[in-house]
């Protein structure tokens, strides 16, 4: 079974490692190493990592029965090998994902809403909450709570429990099949059986901003943004605001002239 640093520590960025299987199939190189930091697709709804292996991109990254298989477009010829990753894109999912971890939790802590689905994506990130709907003060009071826990940088944390004593942790969304179990702690606020990337600590989130919210099957879609994310959305919006308050003044000159 490879060896996955990113659950000890989703904060190395390269390691070296060694090549224990390789296949060639369909032009491309299925490569298996003793040890790996690149998360893989379709896990959790975290998107894989990009990155390199000895300077070769990394097309697609999955699990295959506890293994990791690196998919490459090129050979490696030596056994030793250096994993690299996008940090920026790995960051990215991080700040979005633990994010979404402490959004999920003041749902259900404010009002009892479970989340049972979410999607990060390069653009768009959403949670799926199930209750029919939200007020406009009430979505104010989840974000402020939110955000609070943000500035009070609580630690997150994770840790592998033993199925029987999941009932001694108040842990949300019980899909529980493994013997052992992947806890994602929130400093007592939340516990989440998750197999994901997370930050050190809330504080590390920076931002959680509420974009929109809209009726989904009978329960609602809340997409959000975090983190630098959230500052390059401020800063876009700041822009627009700027040029449509000149267009308006502009216009107001012109149609009432002194
Ligand atoms: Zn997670």
């Amino acid at each position: 079974m490879t060896e996955k640093i990113f659950l000890e520590n989703p904060y190395i960025r390269q390691i070296n490692g060694r090549i224990v299987h390789k296949k060639y199939m369909n032009n491309k190189y299925y490569i298996k190493t003793n040890k790996t930091i690149f998360y893989p697709n379709l896990s959790d709804g975290q998107p894989g990592d990009k990155g390199t292996i000895n300077g070769i991109p990394v097309l697609d990254v999955y699990e295959d029965d506890g293994d990791i298989v690196h998919v490459l477009g090129e050979n490696i010829l030596s056994d030793k090998v250096e994993l690299s990753i996008d940090w920026e894109n790995r960051a990215d999912y991080m700040q979005q994902h633990s994010g979404q971890h402490l959004l999920s939790a003041v749902f259900y802590k404010l009002y009892n809403g479970e989340t049972i689905g979410f999607y990060i994506g390069k653009e768009l990130v959403y949670i799926d909450v199930d209750i029919p709907s939200i007020e406009e003060d009430e979505i104010d009071k989840i974000e402020e709570f939110a955000n609070k826990i943000i500035y009070s940088n609580f630690s997150i944390k994770s840790y592998t429990i033993k199925k029987e004593d999941v009932s001694r942790l108040p842990v949300r969304n019980e899909s529980l099949e493994n013997s052992r179990i992947r806890i994602v702690e929130i400093d007592g606020i939340d516990f989440s059986p998750c197999g994901g990337t997370h930050l050190r600590s809330t504080g590390e989130i920076g931002i959680i901003k509420i974009k929109k919210i809209q009726s989904h099957k009978g329960h609602i879609r809340v997409e959000f943004v975090c983190g630098y994310r959230a500052l390059k959305d401020y800063a876009s919006l700041a822009k627009e605001n700027r040029i449509l308050k000149e267009k308006l003044a502009e216009y107001e000159k012109q149609t009432n002239p002194e």
